[in-house]
């Protein structure tokens, strides 16, 4: 018998019904934008970035338009700008090298391994040639953040973390986001909070933080938030930054705070599933996994493999037959980026660059998602299939 699985990748969970509420009051309310409070009143906003900066142990907090607004101007607030490089990742999502060029920078990609993480090695020979590292824990693997951190510290350069797929995760038992000077997240649907768009950044740097609200179209009304920054460091700052609006608003702010209050729950739940898979094709000849590093505590919401053996035409045979059964895998191999764009040379505006190492490691990589609405059944499903599957093209 040859199993199909019917169920749809990209079909998140509802939103829960103390969002729901929370999101109505606001409604009834109509005070939409974060600084329309009345006397005595905290913001559904301000409200989220004192939880969040809670959750991940951080002294700042800034909610935001979107993940991709959260990354640029986390680069405008370090005061990167026209013609200035950044280190980045050679396989990570378009917002990233796209939050680069938003600010006239220009990426200089460093090669990933085939764990899925920068390559210390090459990370080391460019560090000189750029003094921001805009580092993404792509598909929420964290590199060793001791001794990424050790390079870039030797060498004066400054850490930005993308953590659109690390929100809940840590290193050492320390929040994904706090190593670096500044952590960016995505609350787009298909990360960990759903709030449709919307990001939020943290940082320890009250210079950094008055920065990124101004920037972030604060006007003069910064001493209505409960994680900003003090007054004191705005003295300047105010007058000498840019707006470049980009606020989260009320409504938004009211989705995500009952969420971020289930988020531990949720991140234990996608964890389940990855284990299912995990544990399903660790002894498939020829199916390479992602092993995971003793210090790092994962949110595993997608899951990635590797068919290093595989000819590129079996390859693309496999995926077809998978689909055919209901199994929808995303290959990062292919001539022409479908859906989203995620490799270094389909980046046309950035200059050409030679990443022979995360060319190889892209053209046998496959991944997929795993949302909350599969069961572990489902994931034990999806698992047999890949299996019965990649026997049969190996
Ligand atoms: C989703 C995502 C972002 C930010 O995306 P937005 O849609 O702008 O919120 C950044 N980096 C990675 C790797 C992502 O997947």
């Amino acid at each position: 018998m040859t199993e199909v699985f019917t169920g749809n990748f990209t079909q998140q969970e509802p939103i829960p019904e103390a969002a729901v509420e929370a999101a109505v009051r606001v409604m009834r309310h109509g005070r939409l934008h974060r600084y329309n409070v009345v006397a005595g009143e905290t913001s559904e906003v301000a409200l989220l970035e004192q939880e969040f900066a809670g959750f991940t142990g951080s002294r700042y907090c800034l909610a935001v338009a979107s993940g991709g607004y959260a990354l640029s101007t986390a680069l405008r607030a370090l005061q990167v700008g026209a013609g200035d490089r950044v280190l980045t990742n050679g396989f990570t999502l378009a917002p990233v090298p796209g939050a680069i060029a938003s600010v006239g920078a220009e990426p200089v990609f460093v090669e990933v391994t085939d764990q899925l993480v920068m390559d210390l090695d090459d990370l080391q020979a460019k560090i000189g040639q750029a003094r921001v590292l805009m580092l993404s824990h792509m598909r929420g693997h964290l590199v060793d953040m001791d001794v990424l951190m050790e390079i870039c510290n030797a060498a004066g350069v400054q850490v930005v973390e993308d953590c659109a797929h690390t929100m809940g995760a840590a290193w050492n038992g320390q929040a994904s986001g706090t190593q670096g000077v500044i952590g960016c997240y995505s609350t787009q649907t298909f990360k960990h909070l759903n709030s449709g768009e919307g990001g939020l950044l943290v940082t320890d740097d009250a210079e950094i933080m008055a920065r990124a609200t101004m920037l972030s179209g604060s006007y003069m009304l910064y001493d209505r938030h409960i994680a900003g920054a003090p007054a004191e460091a705005f003295t300047d700052i105010r007058l000498d930054t840019p707006n470049c609006s980009g606020r989260m608003d009320n409504l938004r702010a009211a989705i995500l705070r009952p969420q971020l209050a289930d988020l531990p729950a949720r991140c234990q739940a996608w964890n389940e599933r990855y284990r299912v898979l995990e544990e399903s094709l660790r002894n498939i000849p020829g199916l390479a996994l992602i092993e995971r590093p003793e210090a790092e505590a994962y949110v595993m919401s997608s899951f990635q493999f590797r068919l290093p053996d595989m000819t590129q035409d079996r390859l693309q045979h496999f995926i077809q037959a998978t689909a055919k059964r209901g199994v929808e895998l995303k290959w990062f191999g292919a001539e022409q980026p479908t859906g989203f764009t995620s490799r270094h040379d389909s980046w046309r505006y950035a200059p050409a660059q030679n990443l022979p190492e995360t060319d190889r490691v892209l053209a046998c990589l496959l991944d997929l998602r795993l949302p909350l609405t599969f069961s572990l059944a489902d994931c034990a499903q999806i698992a047999r299939i890949l299996a019965d599957e990649a026997i049969k093209h190996s």
